[in-house]
């Protein structure tokens, strides 16, 4: 045994699982990609993360971290290598009632936290899958269904608890290490693990919340109303537009906006949602009073083998309506891949631009277009997708990096400007200035 094995054997008390363990066919792979690590790590305490990093960094193996597993880009998992799997650490508990402060655990997901805040009338604004984890989407961004009124999930966070490349805790906070929370916010997990964020929640109601449908065939239409509305609705709607081709009917498949209003005033809700029912000939419409913990969807790990191309990018308010054109006449064509769309502005875009490491402040809309299927599928889908994205080039910019499966060079510049990039990278010398976290939109020392 190598004598790293033999200090980690000593140091951590919480699960090691190897390839002829049990568990290990369900531990090697993360929600959407397959991986062969030689150790997966469970820790139990900050303690143990410490000795699973430091196990890492002194066997010189390649490290995952995995949050709740949802990662497009399969960073979750790798081939003979370390996955320090943070499911363990997923305390939500209300720290101070006043201030609505929250601390949670690195490795809990939305739908714990959500159960958590529930019954305090609390919520944050996170995602809309209750299985995604609060590390992975916290970090770089985070869109949920209070976007507008509350900003990205990444505005929420106050401080976090670090586990930084030479196995030290360090906190983070405008007051402790400031130039490591900016990065934190926007830079994924380049930096280390975080074992506990500290969110400020908002107080919350019931919200309304559902789906409105209207025909295929008013798709172009539908969608530039949408987002014209949109400019000026309440923030207290955020909004999204599906087109879910390949799951629903093909072309014919309707278009589908989801609604989120947050308040569980009738009339308030009504002169918001109002505007959107009136876009075309709608179908359906099933908006409803619900719980905030009830609009998130439960994800589902789909079986080995199936891949995913998803790719996503910012629309800025001139570029709008070409984006949306080309959007709309390719859902009109037979092998549309799944197209979302999703509105921003609001809190978001109040934020300065240089004030954490997300930097698309000002992008009115994101949207991802997504294909999935075993690996002929995934390449049958990829001419059409790539003859998509050379003509929306022009009129786009920048990438959501959550909603991204692959991680080239180009890739990493379209999620962090120039600027951003060099302050992430000075941060990044500071505190990994071996790349130990190389397992993401990878951010290099200099
Ligand atoms: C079904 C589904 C629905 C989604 N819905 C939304 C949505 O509504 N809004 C949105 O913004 N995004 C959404 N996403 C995208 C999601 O934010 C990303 O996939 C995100 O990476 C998932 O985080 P995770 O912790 O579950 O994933 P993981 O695969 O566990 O983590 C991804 C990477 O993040 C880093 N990381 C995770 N946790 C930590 C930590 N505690 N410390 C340090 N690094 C860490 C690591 O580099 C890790 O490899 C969705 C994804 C899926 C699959």
């Amino acid at each position: 045994m190598s004598s790293a094995l033999t200090t980690l054997r000593r140091d951590f008390g919480g699960d090691v699982i190897e390839p002829d363990g049990t568990e290990y066919e369900s531990a090697s792979r993360s929600v959407l990609a397959s991986g062969s690590p030689a150790h997966v790590l469970r820790p139990k305490t900050v303690r143990d993360v410490q000795a699973g990093v430091r196990f890492a960094a002194s066997a010189g193996l390649v490290l995952s971290v995995r949050g709740g597993g949802h990662g497009f880009a399969g960073f979750g998992t790798n081939d003979g290598g370390v996955v320090i799997d943070l499911s363990n650490l997923a305390e939500a508990d209300l720290i101070d009632a006043e201030r609505h402060l929250v601390r949670i655990g690195g490795g809990a997901t939305w739908g714990q936290v959500a159960a958590a805040l529930g019954p305090h009338g609390l919520a944050i604004s996170s995602g809309d899958t209750k299985s995604v984890g609060v590390g992975g989407l916290t970090l770089t961004g985070g869109i949920g269904w209070k976007v507008r009124k509350y900003g990205l999930a990444l505005d929420n966070v106050v401080a976090a608890e670090i586990v930084t490349a030479s196995g030290e805790v360090v906190q983070a906070s405008m007051e402790e290490n400031p130039e490591l929370f900016w990065a934190i916010r926007g830079g994924g997990g380049n930096f280390g693990i975080v074992t506990a964020f500290e969110f400020v929640a908002h107080p919350t109601t019931d919200v309304f919340y559902g789906k409105i449908a209207f025909p295929a065939s008013e798709a172009a239409v539908v969608l530039q109303g949408w987002a014209d509305y949109l400019r000026t609705a309440p923030e207290e709607l955020t909004s999204t537009v599906d087109f879910a081709n390949p799951f629903a009917g093909g072309a014919e498949a309707p278009v589908e906006i989801h609604v989120a209003f947050d308040g569980d005033d009738p009339q308030l809700a009504a002169r918001a949602i109002d505007p959107i029912l009136r876009l075309g000939t709608m179908i359906y419409d099933d908006v409803a009073l619900e719980p905030y913990a009830d609009t998130l969807a439960n994800g589902a790990t789909p079986p080995p083998g199936i891949q995913f191309a998803a790719r996503s990018a910012f629309a800025d308010k001139k570029s709008v309506p070409e984006v949306l054109q080309i959007l709309a006449e390719t859902k009109a064509s037979e092998r549309s891949p799944f197209i979302a769309v999703r509105s921003l502005g609001g809190a978001v875009s109040r934020v300065p631009g240089d004030a954490t490491a997300y930097a698309h402040r000002q992008a009115e809309l994101m949207f991802v277009t997504t294909a999935a299927g075993p690996k002929a599928v995934i390449e049958a889908a990829r001419p059409v997708l790539e003859a998509l994205w050379s003509r929306l080039a022009p009129h786009v910019n920048g990438a959501y990096a959550n909603f991204l499966a692959s991680a080239t060079e180009e890739d990493v510049a379209s999620i962090y400007p120039a600027q951003t990039y060099k302050r992430l990278a000075a941060v990044k010398r500071r505190y990994d200035p071996s790349n130990l976290f190389s397992r993401n939109h990878n951010v290099r020392p200099q």
